[in-house]
Protein backbone atom coordinates (compact mmCIF):
# COMPACT_ATOMS: atom_id res chain seq x y z
CA UNK A 1 0.00 0.00 0.00
CA UNK A 2 3.17 2.39 0.97
CA UNK A 3 5.75 3.52 -1.47
CA UNK A 4 9.06 2.64 -0.70
CA UNK A 5 10.02 5.67 0.84
CA UNK A 6 6.89 6.01 3.35
CA UNK A 7 7.61 2.01 3.80
CA UNK A 8 11.08 3.11 4.87
CA UNK A 9 10.29 5.87 6.84
CA UNK A 10 7.85 3.92 8.94
CA UNK A 11 10.39 0.95 9.34
CA UNK A 12 12.75 2.67 10.83
CA UNK A 13 9.94 4.86 12.78
CA UNK A 14 9.30 1.55 14.01
CA UNK A 15 13.15 -0.29 14.88
CA UNK A 16 13.61 3.39 16.13
CA UNK A 17 11.06 3.23 18.99
CA UNK A 18 10.78 -0.43 19.83
CA UNK A 19 8.62 -1.77 22.48
CA UNK A 20 5.92 1.02 21.67
CA UNK A 21 2.66 -0.51 19.44
CA UNK A 22 0.35 1.68 19.99
CA UNK A 23 2.71 4.53 19.22
CA UNK A 24 3.67 2.24 16.03
CA UNK A 25 -0.05 2.16 15.28
CA UNK A 26 -0.69 5.57 15.55
CA UNK A 27 2.15 6.31 12.94
CA UNK A 28 1.25 3.67 10.52
CA UNK A 29 -2.32 4.75 10.37
CA UNK A 30 -1.20 8.81 9.49
CA UNK A 31 1.06 6.94 7.19
CA UNK A 32 -1.59 4.92 5.27
CA UNK A 33 -3.54 8.03 4.68
CA UNK A 34 -0.61 10.01 3.24
CA UNK A 35 -0.25 7.82 0.21
CA UNK A 36 -2.18 10.05 -1.77
CA UNK A 37 0.01 12.61 -0.92
CA UNK A 38 3.27 11.64 -1.85
CA UNK A 39 2.81 12.02 -5.74
CA UNK A 40 1.26 15.67 -5.51
CA UNK A 41 4.09 16.48 -3.06
CA UNK A 42 7.55 15.32 -3.23
CA UNK A 43 8.70 18.65 -1.26
CA UNK A 44 7.80 16.33 1.91
CA UNK A 45 10.20 14.10 0.95
CA UNK A 46 12.90 16.21 -0.09
CA UNK A 47 12.51 18.03 3.29
CA UNK A 48 12.04 14.49 5.33
CA UNK A 49 9.36 16.00 6.79
CA UNK A 50 7.70 12.72 8.21
CA UNK A 51 11.08 11.49 9.83
CA UNK A 52 11.00 14.91 11.64
CA UNK A 53 7.02 14.76 12.47
CA UNK A 54 8.14 11.49 13.98
CA UNK A 55 10.59 12.53 16.12
CA UNK A 56 9.17 14.18 19.27
CA UNK A 57 11.24 17.48 19.80
CA UNK A 58 11.41 17.15 23.34
CA UNK A 59 10.86 14.08 25.22
CA UNK A 60 11.12 14.47 29.15
CA UNK A 61 10.83 11.25 31.77
CA UNK A 62 10.93 11.96 35.87
CA UNK A 63 10.83 10.97 39.04
CA UNK A 64 7.68 11.50 41.20
CA UNK A 65 7.84 10.97 44.76
CA UNK A 66 5.38 11.55 47.28
CA UNK A 67 4.15 10.07 50.22
CA UNK A 68 0.99 8.22 50.88
CA UNK A 69 -1.89 8.12 53.67
CA UNK A 70 0.56 5.75 55.71
CA UNK A 71 3.91 7.55 55.25
CA UNK A 72 5.67 5.21 53.05
CA UNK A 73 7.13 6.53 50.23
CA UNK A 74 5.38 6.03 46.75
CA UNK A 75 7.28 6.81 43.05
CA UNK A 76 5.88 7.02 39.81
CA UNK A 77 6.85 8.01 36.97
CA UNK A 78 6.30 10.87 35.00
CA UNK A 79 6.23 11.85 31.06
CA UNK A 80 5.92 15.16 29.02
CA UNK A 81 6.66 14.77 25.35
CA UNK A 82 6.27 17.86 23.47
CA UNK A 83 5.94 16.52 19.91
CA UNK A 84 5.18 19.42 17.75
CA UNK A 85 5.06 23.23 17.73
CA UNK A 86 4.76 24.16 14.35
CA UNK A 87 1.41 25.52 14.59
CA UNK A 88 1.86 26.98 18.28
CA UNK A 89 2.81 26.10 21.94
CA UNK A 90 2.40 22.38 22.82
CA UNK A 91 -0.59 21.40 23.56
CA UNK A 92 -2.03 18.57 25.04
CA UNK A 93 -3.34 16.64 28.20
CA UNK A 94 -1.91 14.83 31.07
CA UNK A 95 -3.13 10.90 31.82
CA UNK A 96 -3.03 9.40 35.00
CA UNK A 97 -3.50 5.72 34.45
CA UNK A 98 -1.26 2.66 36.06
CA UNK A 99 -1.17 1.83 31.86
CA UNK A 100 0.38 5.17 30.73
CA UNK A 101 4.37 4.37 29.52
CA UNK A 102 6.08 6.53 26.93
CA UNK A 103 4.89 4.62 23.83
CA UNK A 104 1.30 5.75 24.60
CA UNK A 105 2.00 9.12 25.68
CA UNK A 106 4.10 8.77 22.49
CA UNK A 107 0.95 7.71 20.35
CA UNK A 108 -1.53 10.03 22.18
CA UNK A 109 1.06 13.28 21.43
CA UNK A 110 1.36 12.38 17.78
CA UNK A 111 -2.65 11.75 17.18
CA UNK A 112 -2.75 15.33 19.00
CA UNK A 113 -0.38 17.30 16.61
CA UNK A 114 -2.96 16.44 13.49
CA UNK A 115 -5.99 16.54 15.92
CA UNK A 116 -5.26 20.12 16.71
CA UNK A 117 -4.31 21.16 13.34
CA UNK A 118 -7.64 20.35 12.46
CA UNK A 119 -9.01 22.52 14.86
CA UNK A 120 -7.76 25.66 12.93
CA UNK A 121 -6.36 27.22 16.44
CA UNK A 122 -2.91 28.27 16.68
CA UNK A 123 -1.65 25.11 19.24
CA UNK A 124 1.20 22.45 18.53
CA UNK A 125 0.69 18.82 19.86
CA UNK A 126 2.31 17.04 23.04
CA UNK A 127 1.14 14.52 25.77
CA UNK A 128 2.28 13.17 29.01
CA UNK A 129 0.80 12.07 32.44
CA UNK A 130 2.19 9.39 34.60
CA UNK A 131 1.71 5.56 35.43
CA UNK A 132 -0.57 6.69 38.65
CA UNK A 133 -4.23 6.21 39.51
CA UNK A 134 -5.74 8.57 41.35
CA UNK A 135 -8.75 6.24 41.64
CA UNK A 136 -8.58 4.80 44.97
CA UNK A 137 -6.29 7.36 46.44
CA UNK A 138 -7.95 9.92 49.05
CA UNK A 139 -7.41 13.45 48.06
CA UNK A 140 -4.50 14.40 50.31
CA UNK A 141 -2.59 11.89 47.88
CA UNK A 142 -4.14 12.87 44.83
CA UNK A 143 -2.90 16.69 45.85
CA UNK A 144 0.56 15.65 47.14
CA UNK A 145 1.13 13.67 43.95
CA UNK A 146 0.20 16.56 41.48
CA UNK A 147 1.98 19.01 43.47
CA UNK A 148 5.29 16.64 43.04
CA UNK A 149 4.38 16.02 39.65
CA UNK A 150 4.29 19.88 38.68
CA UNK A 151 7.29 20.65 41.28
CA UNK A 152 9.24 18.92 38.08
CA UNK A 153 6.59 19.72 35.06
CA UNK A 154 6.81 23.38 36.10
CA UNK A 155 10.00 24.43 34.29
CA UNK A 156 9.13 22.62 31.31
CA UNK A 157 5.86 24.57 30.99
CA UNK A 158 4.39 28.28 29.81
CA UNK A 159 1.43 29.94 28.36
CA UNK A 160 3.84 30.29 25.14
CA UNK A 161 5.65 26.84 25.57
CA UNK A 162 3.58 24.06 26.80
CA UNK A 163 0.25 24.13 28.06
CA UNK A 164 -0.85 20.92 29.29
CA UNK A 165 -4.86 19.99 30.36
CA UNK A 166 -6.70 16.72 31.69
CA UNK A 167 -7.25 13.37 29.21
CA UNK A 168 -7.97 10.09 31.84
CA UNK A 169 -7.59 10.49 35.13
CA UNK A 170 -7.20 14.22 35.21
CA UNK A 171 -10.33 16.44 35.81
CA UNK A 172 -10.93 19.30 37.40
CA UNK A 173 -9.46 18.60 41.17
CA UNK A 174 -6.19 17.77 39.64
CA UNK A 175 -5.77 20.66 37.28
CA UNK A 176 -6.58 22.67 40.41
CA UNK A 177 -3.81 20.98 42.90
CA UNK A 178 -1.11 21.06 39.63
CA UNK A 179 -1.91 24.57 39.11
CA UNK A 180 -1.98 25.97 42.46
CA UNK A 181 1.65 24.51 42.59
CA UNK A 182 2.78 25.58 39.37
CA UNK A 183 1.59 29.66 41.00
CA UNK A 184 3.31 28.55 43.98
CA UNK A 185 6.88 27.89 42.66
CA UNK A 186 6.35 30.77 39.93
CA UNK A 187 4.65 33.21 42.04
CA UNK A 188 2.69 33.98 38.76
CA UNK A 189 -0.92 33.56 38.39
CA UNK A 190 -0.44 32.64 34.71
CA UNK A 191 -3.93 31.45 34.00
CA UNK A 192 -2.96 30.23 30.29
CA UNK A 193 -0.27 27.55 31.26
CA UNK A 194 -2.93 24.79 31.95
CA UNK A 195 -6.66 24.55 31.03
CA UNK A 196 -9.27 22.77 31.76
CA UNK A 197 -9.11 24.85 35.16
CA UNK A 198 -12.19 25.81 37.59
CA UNK A 199 -14.91 28.55 36.29
CA UNK A 200 -13.86 30.54 39.32
CA UNK A 201 -9.98 30.45 38.47
CA UNK A 202 -9.40 31.12 34.30
CA UNK A 203 -11.60 28.38 33.33
CA UNK A 204 -14.33 28.15 30.58
CA UNK A 205 -17.88 27.20 30.52
CA UNK A 206 -18.11 24.81 27.86
CA UNK A 207 -14.48 23.22 28.43
CA UNK A 208 -16.13 20.25 30.66
CA UNK A 209 -18.81 18.97 28.42
CA UNK A 210 -16.40 19.90 24.99
CA UNK A 211 -15.36 16.74 23.82
CA UNK A 212 -18.10 14.82 24.45
CA UNK A 213 -20.92 17.48 23.02
CA UNK A 214 -18.28 17.72 20.17
CA UNK A 215 -18.87 14.11 19.02
CA UNK A 216 -22.08 14.16 19.23
CA UNK A 217 -21.80 17.38 16.75
CA UNK A 218 -19.39 15.51 14.59
CA UNK A 219 -21.57 12.59 14.21
CA UNK A 220 -25.05 14.40 13.98
CA UNK A 221 -22.95 16.11 10.67
CA UNK A 222 -21.84 12.60 9.72
CA UNK A 223 -25.48 11.86 9.64
CA UNK A 224 -26.50 14.71 8.07
CA UNK A 225 -23.81 14.40 4.99
CA UNK A 226 -25.82 11.38 4.30
CA UNK A 227 -29.44 13.07 4.76
CA UNK A 228 -30.03 11.55 7.79
CA UNK A 229 -30.44 13.16 11.23
CA UNK A 230 -29.79 11.61 15.03
CA UNK A 231 -33.37 12.21 15.87
CA UNK A 232 -35.14 8.98 17.97
CA UNK A 233 -31.98 6.89 16.87
CA UNK A 234 -30.74 4.21 19.43
CA UNK A 235 -27.13 4.93 20.15
CA UNK A 236 -24.22 3.30 21.93
CA UNK A 237 -21.98 4.91 23.72
CA UNK A 238 -18.99 2.85 25.88
CA UNK A 239 -17.19 4.93 28.97
CA UNK A 240 -18.41 6.59 31.41
CA UNK A 241 -15.86 9.22 32.50
CA UNK A 242 -15.84 13.12 31.09
CA UNK A 243 -16.79 12.34 27.13
CA UNK A 244 -18.70 9.21 27.49
CA UNK A 245 -21.44 11.56 29.94
CA UNK A 246 -21.24 14.42 28.00
CA UNK A 247 -21.48 12.28 25.01
CA UNK A 248 -24.72 11.12 26.15
CA UNK A 249 -25.77 14.66 27.25
CA UNK A 250 -25.48 16.32 23.87
CA UNK A 251 -27.01 13.30 21.89
CA UNK A 252 -30.19 13.68 24.27
CA UNK A 253 -30.38 17.22 23.11
CA UNK A 254 -30.30 16.54 19.82
CA UNK A 255 -32.78 14.09 19.69
CA UNK A 256 -31.35 10.52 19.83
CA UNK A 257 -31.20 7.82 22.15
CA UNK A 258 -28.09 6.51 24.29
CA UNK A 259 -29.24 3.10 25.52
CA UNK A 260 -25.66 2.27 26.83
CA UNK A 261 -22.66 3.20 28.90
CA UNK A 262 -20.10 1.19 30.71
CA UNK A 263 -16.82 0.98 32.54
CA UNK A 264 -13.66 -1.30 33.56
CA UNK A 265 -16.44 -4.02 35.28
CA UNK A 266 -19.57 -4.06 31.96
CA UNK A 267 -21.80 -2.29 30.88
CA UNK A 268 -25.32 -1.02 31.36
CA UNK A 269 -28.08 -1.42 28.76
CA UNK A 270 -31.49 1.04 29.19
CA UNK A 271 -33.68 0.75 26.64
CA UNK A 272 -35.93 3.46 27.52
CA UNK A 273 -33.08 5.92 27.22
CA UNK A 274 -29.71 6.29 29.51
CA UNK A 275 -30.64 8.93 32.77
CA UNK A 276 -28.14 10.99 32.65
CA UNK A 277 -28.76 12.36 35.99
CA UNK A 278 -28.11 9.35 37.82
CA UNK A 279 -25.51 8.62 36.06
CA UNK A 280 -23.00 11.64 36.55
CA UNK A 281 -24.16 11.28 40.62
CA UNK A 282 -22.86 8.11 40.17
CA UNK A 283 -19.78 8.48 38.56
CA UNK A 284 -18.98 12.37 38.80
CA UNK A 285 -20.15 12.40 41.86
CA UNK A 286 -19.77 9.67 43.88
CA UNK A 287 -16.88 7.71 41.90
CA UNK A 288 -19.05 4.44 42.11
CA UNK A 289 -18.98 1.49 39.40
CA UNK A 290 -21.54 1.00 36.79
CA UNK A 291 -23.66 -1.30 37.94
CA UNK A 292 -24.93 0.66 40.63
CA UNK A 293 -27.01 2.83 37.91
CA UNK A 294 -28.70 -0.36 36.79
CA UNK A 295 -29.73 -1.66 40.43
CA UNK A 296 -31.03 1.99 41.46
CA UNK A 297 -32.34 2.52 37.95
CA UNK A 298 -34.74 -0.25 38.36
CA UNK A 299 -37.30 -1.65 35.03
CA UNK A 300 -34.92 -0.56 32.20
CA UNK A 301 -32.01 -1.02 33.06
CA UNK A 302 -30.11 -3.75 33.37
CA UNK A 303 -26.08 -4.60 34.09
CA UNK A 304 -23.82 -7.39 32.29
CA UNK A 305 -20.93 -8.14 33.45
CA UNK A 306 -17.77 -8.52 31.13
CA UNK A 307 -19.03 -9.39 27.91
CA UNK A 308 -18.97 -6.43 24.83
CA UNK A 309 -21.42 -3.16 24.66
CA UNK A 310 -20.88 -3.36 20.98
CA UNK A 311 -23.78 -6.36 20.74
CA UNK A 312 -26.60 -4.17 21.90
CA UNK A 313 -28.40 -2.81 18.05
CA UNK A 314 -27.74 0.45 17.45
CA UNK A 315 -27.63 2.88 14.31
CA UNK A 316 -24.67 5.20 16.15
CA UNK A 317 -21.79 4.32 18.38
CA UNK A 318 -19.28 6.24 19.80
CA UNK A 319 -16.73 4.72 21.33
CA UNK A 320 -15.60 7.02 24.36
CA UNK A 321 -13.53 4.95 26.51
CA UNK A 322 -10.49 3.85 25.93
CA UNK A 323 -7.48 2.93 22.61
CA UNK A 324 -8.14 -0.39 21.30
CA UNK A 325 -11.36 -0.84 23.14
CA UNK A 326 -13.06 -2.10 19.65
CA UNK A 327 -12.17 -4.91 18.01
CA UNK A 328 -12.87 -7.11 14.89
CA UNK A 329 -15.49 -8.74 16.07
CA UNK A 330 -17.37 -5.39 17.99
CA UNK A 331 -17.18 -3.99 14.41
CA UNK A 332 -18.88 -7.13 13.12
CA UNK A 333 -21.04 -6.99 15.39
CA UNK A 334 -22.10 -3.65 15.00
CA UNK A 335 -22.36 -3.76 11.10
CA UNK A 336 -24.27 -7.02 11.68
CA UNK A 337 -26.79 -4.82 13.51
CA UNK A 338 -26.85 -2.49 11.02
CA UNK A 339 -25.08 0.75 12.74
CA UNK A 340 -24.67 3.38 10.33
CA UNK A 341 -22.07 6.10 11.50
CA UNK A 342 -19.35 5.18 14.17
CA UNK A 343 -17.52 8.24 15.62
CA UNK A 344 -14.65 8.26 17.78
CA UNK A 345 -14.98 10.02 21.39
CA UNK A 346 -11.94 8.20 22.72
CA UNK A 347 -8.56 8.86 21.04
CA UNK A 348 -7.99 5.32 19.22
CA UNK A 349 -10.39 3.54 20.41
CA UNK A 350 -11.17 1.25 17.34
CA UNK A 351 -8.43 -1.52 16.35
CA UNK A 352 -7.13 -1.30 12.55
CA UNK A 353 -8.90 -4.00 11.73
CA UNK A 354 -12.00 -2.67 13.34
CA UNK A 355 -11.52 0.04 11.25
CA UNK A 356 -11.16 -2.00 7.73
CA UNK A 357 -14.39 -3.54 8.19
CA UNK A 358 -16.43 -0.10 8.52
CA UNK A 359 -14.75 1.00 5.84
CA UNK A 360 -15.08 -2.19 4.03
CA UNK A 361 -18.95 -2.14 4.68
CA UNK A 362 -19.01 1.29 3.76
CA UNK A 363 -20.05 2.79 6.92
CA UNK A 364 -19.37 6.53 8.03
CA UNK A 365 -15.96 6.43 10.31
CA UNK A 366 -15.19 9.49 12.06
CA UNK A 367 -11.60 9.27 13.89
CA UNK A 368 -10.71 10.14 17.04
CA UNK A 369 -8.38 13.15 16.02
CA UNK A 370 -11.68 14.83 13.93
CA UNK A 371 -14.50 13.47 16.49
CA UNK A 372 -12.75 14.47 19.69
CA UNK A 373 -11.46 17.52 19.01
CA UNK A 374 -13.92 19.64 20.12
CA UNK A 375 -12.10 18.95 23.55
CA UNK A 376 -8.83 20.68 23.05
CA UNK A 377 -10.29 23.31 20.49
CA UNK A 378 -12.08 24.43 23.65
CA UNK A 379 -9.17 24.14 25.54
CA UNK A 380 -7.95 26.90 22.79
CA UNK A 381 -10.60 28.66 23.36
CA UNK A 382 -10.09 28.66 27.35
CA UNK A 383 -6.51 30.49 26.35
CA UNK A 384 -8.25 33.15 24.70
CA UNK A 385 -10.06 33.77 27.45
CA UNK A 386 -7.07 33.84 29.65
CA UNK A 387 -5.35 35.85 27.08
CA UNK A 388 -8.01 38.94 27.15
CA UNK A 389 -8.50 38.19 30.77
CA UNK A 390 -12.63 37.34 29.63
CA UNK A 391 -14.96 35.27 30.31
CA UNK A 392 -16.88 33.82 28.07
CA UNK A 393 -21.03 33.09 28.37
CA UNK A 394 -21.74 29.54 28.01
CA UNK A 395 -23.87 30.18 24.67
CA UNK A 396 -21.18 32.21 22.99
CA UNK A 397 -18.55 29.12 24.02
CA UNK A 398 -20.71 26.34 23.02
CA UNK A 399 -21.28 28.50 19.49
CA UNK A 400 -17.59 28.85 19.03
CA UNK A 401 -17.46 24.56 19.81
CA UNK A 402 -20.16 23.93 17.18
CA UNK A 403 -19.08 25.90 14.51
CA UNK A 404 -15.35 24.31 14.92
CA UNK A 405 -16.88 21.16 14.79
CA UNK A 406 -18.56 21.80 11.82
CA UNK A 407 -15.62 22.93 9.96
CA UNK A 408 -13.50 20.43 11.43
CA UNK A 409 -16.20 17.84 9.84
CA UNK A 410 -16.30 19.60 6.23
CA UNK A 411 -12.83 19.92 6.23
CA UNK A 412 -12.01 16.16 6.32
CA UNK A 413 -14.89 15.89 3.47
CA UNK A 414 -13.36 18.38 1.59
CA UNK A 415 -9.93 17.18 1.82
CA UNK A 416 -11.25 13.13 1.01
CA UNK A 417 -13.14 14.45 -1.74
CA UNK A 418 -10.01 16.59 -3.53
CA UNK A 419 -7.52 13.67 -3.14
CA UNK A 420 -9.70 11.09 -4.57
CA UNK A 421 -10.86 9.03 -1.15
CA UNK A 422 -14.63 10.90 -1.34
CA UNK A 423 -16.56 10.16 1.99
CA UNK A 424 -13.02 8.79 3.64
CA UNK A 425 -12.58 10.70 6.91
CA UNK A 426 -9.41 9.30 7.72
CA UNK A 427 -7.66 10.35 5.01
CA UNK A 428 -9.71 13.90 5.01
CA UNK A 429 -8.38 14.13 8.97
CA UNK A 430 -4.91 13.03 8.40
CA UNK A 431 -4.02 14.47 5.27
CA UNK A 432 -6.00 17.92 6.22
CA UNK A 433 -4.34 17.79 9.55
CA UNK A 434 -0.96 17.08 7.69
CA UNK A 435 -0.60 19.74 5.36
CA UNK A 436 -0.87 22.55 7.64
CA UNK A 437 1.98 21.12 10.07
CA UNK A 438 3.76 19.89 6.87
CA UNK A 439 3.58 23.50 5.47
CA UNK A 440 4.53 25.45 8.54
CA UNK A 441 7.69 22.92 9.13
CA UNK A 442 8.24 23.52 5.40
CA UNK A 443 8.51 27.69 6.55
CA UNK A 444 10.88 27.28 8.84
CA UNK A 445 13.65 25.04 7.24
CA UNK A 446 15.64 22.63 8.76
CA UNK A 447 14.96 22.45 12.33
N1 LIG B 1 -6.95 15.18 26.42
C1 LIG B 1 -7.76 15.83 25.44
C2 LIG B 1 -7.46 15.29 24.06
O1 LIG B 1 -7.17 14.11 23.93
C3 LIG B 1 -7.71 17.34 25.54
C4 LIG B 1 -6.38 17.97 25.54
C5 LIG B 1 -6.40 19.48 25.85
O2 LIG B 1 -7.45 20.03 26.13
O3 LIG B 1 -5.32 20.06 25.78
O4 LIG B 1 -7.54 15.95 23.07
Amino acid sequence: MFDTSLQETLDSVIARNPGEPEFHQAVREVFDSLAVIQERHPEYNDLAILTRLCEPERQIIFRVPWVDDRGAVRVNRGFRVEFNSALGPYKGGLRFRESVNLGIVKFLGFEQIFKNSLTGLPIGGGKGGSDFDPAGKSDGEVMRFCQSFMTELHRHIGEHTDVPAGDIGVGAREIGYMFGQYKRLTNRYEAGVLTGKGLDWGGSLVRKEATGYGTAVFAEEMLAARGEGLDGRPVAVSGSGNVALYAIEKVHQLGGRVVTASDSTGYIVDEAGIDLDLLKQIKEVERGRIREYAERRGGSARFVSGGSVWDVPVDVALPCATQNELHESDAKSLIGNGVVVVAEGANMPCTPEAVELFRAAGIAFGPGKAANAGGVATSALEMQQNASRDAWTFDYAEGRLTEIMRSIHANCLETAEEYGRPGDYVVGANVAGFRKVADAMMAFGVI
